[in-house]
C-alpha cells in the first residue's frame, strides 16, 4: 500500500514508512492511494464474520502485502480481544454504541493498540525507539497502556500539570517500567510546543530514534474502520433501516475511519458530525469558509479543538470519492444542551451517559428521520468525567473493577517546568 502526502502529492510513502514517520513533509497527512472497495456480496459475508476474523480482513486490504497476512492477523488479535464494541439498544430506532470497553475505557484504546502493535513489529533491528507524545487525558492513557512492557520501546509522556483528571492520571502515571510520565507546570499547549522543539532539535534527533504516536498517524485510523462494520453488523441484526451515525468530533480521526468505511461499501447511509462549542467545522459548513476561533474549555474537553488535523483527510475523500459533502449532517452543542441530555438519556431510558456521547445523542435525536435508524458513539466510559456526571445526574458512579487496582498504585511523574533544557535531559536519559 503507497500513501501521498496531502500537501505534497509527489511524496509517496509505503504504509511502514507513514507509521514510523506519522506526517509527511511541511507536516501533511499522509493518505492512501488506493482507496480499497469491496463488491456487495462479499460485504455481507464480511459482516457475518467474528469482529476479529473481519477486522483482520478490512486491515490487510489497506495494508496490503508489504507486512505478512500472518503478521497483520497477529497484531489484529493481541489489539483487539477484550475490547469489542456494545450495542446498546435506547427506544426503537435508537441506539449507543459504547467503544468504551478497552483498557483506558476511551475508544482511543483501538488505534493506540494496534499501532502498538505494527511499529514493535516494524522495528526489526530491535533499535531502541521513543515515543513522545503530549496529552490532555485520554490519549495519554491509551498509548501508554499499548505500549507498556514492549521491548525496546520507551514512552514518554508530558500532561498539563493540574489539568487532567485523577483517573486519568492514576491510569498512566503508575505505570512505570518502560512508561515515563512528565507533568509540565503549563498548559496542554505548552507540552505540545516541547514535544515539536524535540522533534526538531538535531542531537535529540540523532541520539534517539523519536516517534510521536498522536492520532494522525495513520495505522490508528485504520484501526478504528474496524469497529464501523463491526457496528454496521450489530445495528443489521435489530434493524432494516437506513443507518445514520452521530459522532463526536475532536481532531475527526473517528469521522475519517467512519468514511473510509463507508468508501469501502459498506452501506452506512449517513454521517453526522457534532461538536461542542468549539465549531470550526459546523460553521465551515455552513458558510464555507474555515475560520477557526480561540478554543474554549468545555465539559467534553476530548473536543476542545478548533484546528481539527484530520479535517483535510475528510475533504480528500469527498473529492476522491466525488461524494456531495452537504450530505453530512452537522452541527454544534452547548453546554446547557450537553448537560440536558445526559438528564434525559437517564431519566428516560435509565442510561448513564458522559458530555461527548452526549453531545452526539443531542443532534441525532434532533435531525433523524423517519426511515432513520440511529447510532450515536460512546467514545469514553461515563466514569471517565466522574464529577460532571454525577453532578449532573446527582448520583454517585462505581469505578469499574478493571480499573479500581490503579487507585492503589503510587504516582512516578517527573515534574519539571516548561523548560525545554529539562525535558531533553530526560529524553537522552541524562
Ligand atoms: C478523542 C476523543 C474524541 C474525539 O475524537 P476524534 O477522533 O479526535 O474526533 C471524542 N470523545 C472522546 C471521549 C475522546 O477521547
Amino acid at each position: 500500500m503507497k500513501l501521498y502526502n496531502l500537501k505534497n502529492k509527489n511524496e509517496k510513502v509505503s504504509f511502514s514508512k507513514a507509521v514510523k514517520l506519522g506526517l509527511g513533509k511541511k507536516q501533511g497527512l499522509f493518505f492512501p492511494s488506493k482507496l480499497p472497495i469491496i463488491p456487495k456480496k462479499k460485504i455481507k459475508s464480511l459482516l457475518k464474520k467474528n469482529f476479529i476474523n473481519r477486522s483482520q480482513k478490512i486491515l490487510s486490504l489497506f495494508i496490503g502485502s508489504e507486512i505478512k497476512k500472518k503478521k497483520i492477523d497477529s497484531s489484529v488479535k493481541s489489539a483487539f480481544s477484550f475490547i469489542k464494541p456494545k450495542l446498546i439498544n435506547l427506544k426503537n430506532n435508537i441506539s449507543c454504541c459504547e467503544l468504551f470497553h478497552g483498557p483506558t475505557l476511551a475508544f482511543k484504546d483501538y488505534g493506540a493498540r494496534f499501532m502498538a502493535q505494527i511499529l514493535s513489529h516494524l522495528n526489526k533491528k530491535n533499535k531502541s525507539i521513543t515515543i513522545l507524545t503530549a496529552t490532555s487525558g485520554d490519549t495519554g492513557a491509551a498509548v501508554a497502556h499499548a505500549f507498556y512492557k514492549m521491548k525496546n520501546i520507551r514512552v514518554i509522556i508530558l500532561y498539563p500539570k493540574g489539568k487532567i483528571s485523577k483517573i486519568q492520571k492514576k491510569l498512566f502515571c503508575t505505570l512505570g517500567k518502560n512508561i515515563i510520565t512528565i507533568a509540565i507546570d503549563g498548559s496542554f499547549d505548552e507540552c505540545q510546543k516541547l514535544v515539536k522543539k524535540s522533534f526538531n532539535d538535531k542531537e535529540i534527533k540523532k541520539k534517539t530514534q523519536l516517534n510521536s504516536a498522536n492520532s494522525i498517524n495513520i495505522s490508528r485510523l485504520f484501526a478504528q474502520i474496524c469497529y464501523f462494520f463491526e457496528i454496521f453488523s450489530l445495528t443489521s441484526k435489530i434493524n432494516k433501516k437506513k443507518i445514520v451515525i452521530s459522532i463526536p468530533c475532536g481532531n475527526f480521526g473517528n469521522l475519517t475511519a467512519g468514511l473510509l468505511a463507508k468508501s469501502m461499501g459498506l452501506p452506512i447511509h449517513k454521517f453526522i458530525l457534532a461538536t461542542n462549542s468549539n465549531d470550526t467545522v459546523p460553521r465551515f459548513m455552513k458558510t464555507g469558509i474555515w475560520n477557526p476561533y480561540k478554543t474554549i474549555s468545555t465539559i467534553s474537553n476530548a473536543m476542545d479543538i478548533s484546528r481539527p488535523n484530520n479535517w483535510p483527510r475528510v475533504i480528500e475523500i469527498f473529492n476522491r470519492k466525488k461524494w456531495n459533502i452537504k450530505k453530512l449532517g452537522y452541527g454544534s452543542v452547548s453546554e446547557n444542551k450537553t448537560k440536558k441530555n445526559i438528564k434525559n438519556l437517564y431519566e428516560k431510558f435509565n442510561y448513564i451517559s458522559e458530555p461527548h456521547a452526549s453531545v452526539a445523542y443531542t443532534l441525532l435525536k434532533k435531525q433523524i428521520k423517519k426511515e432513520e435508524y440511529g447510532i450515536f458513539l460512546g467514545t469514553a466510559h461515563p466514569v471517565k468525567f466522574k464529577e460532571t456526571v454525577e453532578k449532573t445526574l446527582k448520583i454517585k458512579l462505581e469505578i469499574p473493577k478493571s480499573i479500581s487496582n490503579f487507585f492503589n498504585l503510587k504516582e512516578l511523574s517527573y515534574s519539571i517546568k516548561p523548560n525545554f533544557h529539562k525535558l531533553k535531559k530526560i529524553i537522552l536519559n541524562q
